[in-house]
């Protein structure tokens, strides 16, 4: 089995991807290899180079930058390290989607190498953006370094649990083709969940084995609860999950059916690989090489180890600029050393996209697994979501049967009173059900004070710097 890993990595892949215009892959994802062993200091003396880099190049080729710097006073060298990164103005969603057909976008490269992309959260509004092939190659690696980092070898057979059709290694034709039979890649609907196919489901992955899980984290989290009350367990040395917070609840139940401690949270959002945890599971380690991640709350740096939003600068994108990109996820920084001996920094205390919590008046955060995990033990409670109407206004409803008593209501009362503080005003409201979505999606936990400053930020920028936060 070496020399077949060894075939596909030195031989066949490289050749796919050189075919498919994506040889930036492997090159890339070699430096990766090496240089997530180096100090912390040599990664932020290659984050500064790349910045300075990146900062020149949009000065000179991207309207948008060269207009924000200009009205600063500020020329390329005044940004010389990631702390000189605060001299700019944070973004999101909105400002670049509104800019990215003209202003906000690399006129050095020729509009045939510009690929559309687009991505949606948690949320209905869309983000549309530039990329490239060599963009979309060093995304890649960024990837490939997590599985590697999981224990997993190209060539080992490996399961994505998804919910739209396969594509496979997106974007990367040959591959795509090559990777159902070379890779030993399998694939499972997460569309379709009844008892019979999660039955099915947990018979392939039984008979197949793979070395890597791949999956959304409700939805493994979903397949392992079944297996729970089954009584199943398929032992998978590596169960990677992606796209929404894992709690801790859901990473012990999805262990009990799997593999104790190998359940290895990754981080990504908005066509980014962000961060992903190591064998040690103490924070996702970020992949420095290509993101700088400062955290920030109401526009400014909060230190090492505190709560805030976190936003990202792409040291790799150019087509669309990612530069102080507000992805309006919270979590912590640690700059200590890992276990492991890897040097990259670490994100502690992710929590997941900001929808599923909310700041309160007295500056709290609070999480929706706070409250799932509250109404889980009033069996009378049948379905409850929470609104923030204001940022001290709070509508909680709730849908609850007959055995619905006095004291439980006077429960619900007083520990919300004690979730919330003296500062915020709430309201209980008793509902048939709780609408969802357009999507079909039950959302728990609303923030209509997060999602309307959100879409403000739109007409403020690019003049006053961090007004999307
Ligand atoms: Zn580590």
């Amino acid at each position: 089995m070496g020399l077949y890993h060894r075939f596909l990595r030195t031989v066949a892949l490289p050749l796919g991807a050189r075919l498919a215009g994506y040889q930036a892959v492997w090159p890339y994802l070699r430096q990766l290899e090496a240089s997530q062993w180096w100090s912390l200091e040599q990664l932020r003396a290659l984050q500064n180079a790349k910045l300075r880099r990146l900062i020149a190049h949009v000065y000179e080729h991207v309207p948008f930058y060269r207009e924000v710097m200009d009205a600063r006073g500020l020329r390329p060298e005044d940004i010389r390290t990631t702390d000189d990164l605060e001299l700019l103005p944070i973004v999101d969603k909105h400002v670049i989607t509104a800019n990215y057909r003209e202003a906000l976008r690399d006129h050095s490269l020729p509009t045939a190498q510009l690929i559309p992309a687009s991505s949606s959260g948690s949320t209905a509004e869309r983000l549309h953006y530039w990329t490239t092939k060599t963009q979309k190659a060093k995304k890649w690696a960024g990837l490939f370094r997590w599985w590697e980092m999981v224990g997993y070898r190209f060539g080992d057979p490996y399961f994505t649990f998804q919910l739209a059709g396969n594509r496979g290694l997106r974007g990367i034709p040959v591959l795509e083709k090559l990777e159902w039979v070379m890779l030993r890649h399998r694939w499972l609907s997460a569309q379709q969940m009844t008892d019979e196919i999660l039955a099915e489901y947990v018979r392939q992955l039984d008979r197949y084995r793979p070395v890597l899980f791949r999956s959304y984290a409700s939805t493994v989290y979903y397949l392992a609860c079944f297996m729970r009350r089954e009584g199943l367990r398929v032992p998978i040395p590596a169960i990677l999950t992606t796209g929404e917070t894992l709690s801790e609840d859901m990473r012990r139940t999805i262990e009990e059916a799997f593999a104790p401690g190998r359940v290895y949270n990754e981080y990504g959002g908005d066509g980014m690989q962000i961060a992903c945890e190591c064998e040690h599971h103490q924070g996702l380690h970020i992949n420095a090489e290509t993101y700088i991640v400062e955290i920030v709350r109401d526009g400014r740096r909060v230190p090492e180890g505190e709560l805030g939003e976190i936003v990202l600068t792409n040291l790799e994108a150019t087509a669309t600029p990612f530069i102080r990109y507000n992805i309006h996820d919270v979590g912590a920084l640690n700059l200590s050393p890992c276990p492991c001996g890897r040097g990259l920094p670490r994100l502690s205390r992710l929590e997941g996209r900001l929808t599923d919590l909310f700041l309160t008046a007295d500056r709290h955060w609070l999480t929706v697994h706070q409250f799932t995990a509250f109404f889980a033990k009033i069996p009378a409670v049948k379905a409850f979501q929470v609104i923030q109407r204001r940022v001290d206004d709070v509508l909680i409803r709730l849908v609850v049967d007959e055995t619905f008593s006095e004291a439980d209501h006077r429960r619900i009362l007083e520990t919300f009173r004690g979730y919330l503080g003296p500062n915020n005003r709430f309201t209980l409201e008793f509902v048939d059900e709780i609408p969802t979505t357009p999507a079909g999606k039950r959302r728990f936990f609303i923030s209509e004070v997060i999602e309307t400053t959100a879409t403000a930020a739109t007409v403020a920028l690019p003049d006053r710097p961090g007004a999307s936060s």
